[in-house]
């Protein structure tokens, strides 16, 4: 959190415009910043990411199937179940756990409309193959790039890939409004049918051209985005230094695998997750000897989303055994801008010792 005062006094020009919401000064002038910062041709805020995921998927008019990834939240999958869109779980690969472009063309019917991959822990997907295989099928790219907060790609913003990206603002995410999201995209026409889909599907006072609800970010939020923002490049300077931390301490135990370093990528040190392969204990076994010690980890993702009771019905025979096998054996650490060196050093002990 930003300290109290500086809170404080930007939210005190609230009392002065009497502006709450709908579009309102600091809500205009944190699209403006967030636009800058991520290096977007176009961005709206959103009053979370799922509901930008959603606004954009209709925005764009999908139909049919949409290839998508089971290694996810499982934001990305009720985004495309919502809008009435039937998900195609495409499998990821075991390095980096992205969506694998080997598997995306068998996948492809005449039904497809799109492609949702997801850059987890702020890893980038395989945006030129993925670009590729788009192209020639005809089909609209729309990134889940809810991790992926400042990521760049061969020197530009992750946002330059693809034909529209999502950030999630989550409280738990790198950068955030409390609650908030924002839509990256390239064309101006989606700029005018994303402002009616945040606002009920209104484009005028007494005109609703669009079936939609409302994801209208307020200025209470857009004025912690505003104090976040001024503070970012010192949250990943820290993160870093703490991963780096991990880095070297994790690398020299056995059956510990660490995400591979991406060439022309600059991470954002969201998340640190690891990989037990050929580790003493299972996964659910080091995470229940890590709590012992007082060490919170996540097992982020388990279950892949179409194994949810929700899903696992229509969508349980999904050929995905990667994301089964990652998510059955991954484990994020312990990772926030204050963590201290003592506490990274406790966590690798206990990893080394077990
Ligand atoms: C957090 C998250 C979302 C949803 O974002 P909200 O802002 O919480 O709505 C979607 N996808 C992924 C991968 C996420 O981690």
């Amino acid at each position: 959190m930003p300290p109290l005062e500086e809170y404080v006094g930007e939210i005190s020009s609230v009392w002065d415009t009497r502006m709450l919401t709908n579009a309102a000064p600091k809500h205009r002038k944190l699209e403006d910043k967030l636009k800058t910062y991520l290096e977007a041709d176009r961005l709206k805020l959103f009053v979370n990411g799922h509901s930008a995921l959603e606004s954009l998927i209709r925005a764009f008019g999908l139909t049919g199937e949409v290839i998508t990834t089971p290694f996810t939240f499982a934001s990305t999958t009720h985004a495309i179940v919502n809008c009435g869109l039937r998900p195609v779980f495409c499998d990821i690969r075991s390095d980096n756990f992205t969506m694998d472009v080997a598997c995306i063309e068998p996948l492809i019917t005449e039904k497809t409309s799109a492609i949702i991959p997801v850059h987890v822990y702020g890893t980038a997907c395989d945006v030129d193959g993925i670009g590729k295989i788009a192209s020639k099928h005809g089909l609209k790219v729309i990134y889940d790039a809810a991790h992926a907060f400042g990521v760049r790609v061969r020197g530009r913003g992750i946002a330059a890939y693809g034909d529209a990206s999502m950030f999630s603002f989550h409280a738990t995410k790198l950068y955030h409004t409390v609650e908030g999201g924002a839509a990256a995209f390239k064309e101006e026409e989606m700029d005018v049918r994303l402002s009616a889909l945040r606002d009920f599907g209104m484009t005028g006072p007494e005109r609703v051209e669009y079936v939609s609800g409302n994801g209208k970010m307020d200025e209470f939020r857009a004025a912690m985005g505003l104090c976040n923002l001024r503070h970012i490049g010192e949250t990943i300077q820290k993160r870093k230094h703490a991963c780096e931390r991990y880095d070297r301490q994790l690398s020299g135990i056995n059956g510990i695998r660490t995400l591979p370093a991406q060439p022309g990528v600059q991470k954002n040190y969201s998340y640190y997750p690891i990989l037990l392969n050929g580790y003493e204990l299972s996964r659910d076994e080091l995470r229940a000897e890590l709590a012992r010690r007082g060490i919170t980890t996540r097992r982020y993702f388990y279950p892949p989303t179409c194994d949810f009771p929700c899903y696992r019905r229509e969508y349980g025979a999904a050929a995905v055994p990667v994301a089964r096998y990652i998510s059955d054996n991954v484990l994020c650490l312990p990772l926030y801008t204050e963590i201290s060196d003592e506490e990274v050093d406790y966590v690798c002990a206990a990893l080394r010792r077990l």
